[in-house]
């Protein structure tokens, strides 16, 4: 699962591919992949993601 944020509003959204749309703003191509940190930044590293809703 990936995350995508809206570059207008903020909105995030979690999808396997890149919305078409902004379901918040109704903005379209605004929707951006939220990188993900690999390695470091002090994360346990296996994915699990702690902390995270
Ligand atoms: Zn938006």
């Amino acid at each position: 699962m990936a995350e995508f944020v809206c570059e207008k509003c903020g909105a995030s959204k979690e999808g396997r591919c890149k919305p078409k749309k902004c379901a918040a703003c109704g903005g379209e191509s605004c929707m951006v992949k939220k990188e993900e940190k690999k390695g470091g930044g002090g994360g346990c590293g296996c994915g699990c993601k702690a902390g995270k809703k």
